[in-house]
């Protein structure tokens, strides 16, 4: 249902929380955040329920510099623990939120991971399952095996995605289901609505649909999934808007 991102700001932890409670009036059923800092550990907490129940799991060491937030509408699984965002791939490599549904989920676990086993009934595990797939099985960068991953799924999604093996961006991409960079001053955000973020900037860039982002601290990188860069002015928003 929503969706929250930081990447380069110490308070992240923080930020998404917040994030998280500024999109509570859109309704959810569950929750959850996965943080990673540059000492090399990184923190997934899920929850049913309210934020503040979240909140109340987050412990004072889940701190980070980068991560992402969800709150779910259960589409495909009953609301509960298991089936929350972020989801991660089996090697808990990978950990992803997912907005939307994607229809042909059965045919690419049929397909392509026979082998994985799932720990939700969600249509969202088979994206990060698929994107470890190609990672790891097919030897693929990171980008290519998400951009390989988005050629095959259908449906609509918003995704934003940690490698935590390259802990310093966000892969992000959209398809039907909004989602938007906000800039800040040393770091960077993605939210699916800009009431989320606007306590840490007022800078924003659309994403339009078949869109991917290699979003870092100090850059933001788009193109279309076929590899075409593409460049985009900032439009501000205002809390009275
Ligand atoms: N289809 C996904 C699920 O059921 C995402 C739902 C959402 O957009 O919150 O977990």
């Amino acid at each position: 249902c929503g969706i929250v991102g930081v990447v380069g700001n110490d308070n992240t932890t923080k930020i998404l929380l917040n994030g998280l409670e500024k999109l509570e009036y859109r309704g959810y059923d569950s929750a959850g955040i996965y943080v990673n800092n540059e000492k090399g550990k990184d923190f997934l907490v899920k929850e049913t329920g309210k934020i503040s129940d979240l909140e109340k799991e987050v412990s004072d060491d889940v701190l980070g510099d980068i991560g992402i937030g969800h709150t779910r509408w259960a589409t495909h699984g009953e609301p509960s623990v298991a089936n929350a965002h972020p989801h991660y791939s089996s090697d808990n490599r990978f950990y992803l939120v997912h907005n939307g549904v994607i229809t042909n989920y059965a045919d690419l676990k049929a397909k392509y991971l026979s082998d994985v086993t799932f720990v939700s009934q969600t249509d969202t595990e088979v994206a990060v399952q698929l994107v470890d797939y190609f990672a790891v099985k097919d030897g693929m960068e990171t980008e290519a095996a998400f951009r390989k991953a988005l050629s095959l799924i259908e449906g609509s999604y918003a995704f934003a995605m940690i490698d935590k093996e390259e802990p310093d961006r966000i892969f992000v991409a959209k398809n039907k289901s909004p989602l938007l960079i906000g800039l800040g001053k040393g770091f960077n955000v993605i939210c699916s609505d800009a009431f989320a973020m606007l306590d840490s900037t007022h800078d924003f860039v659309e994403i339009h649909d078949g869109e991917v982002v290699i979003l870092k601290k100090d850059s933001v990188n788009i193109s279309t999934l076929d590899g075409k860069k593409v460049t985009r002015d900032s439009y501000r928003v205002e809390l009275d808007a």
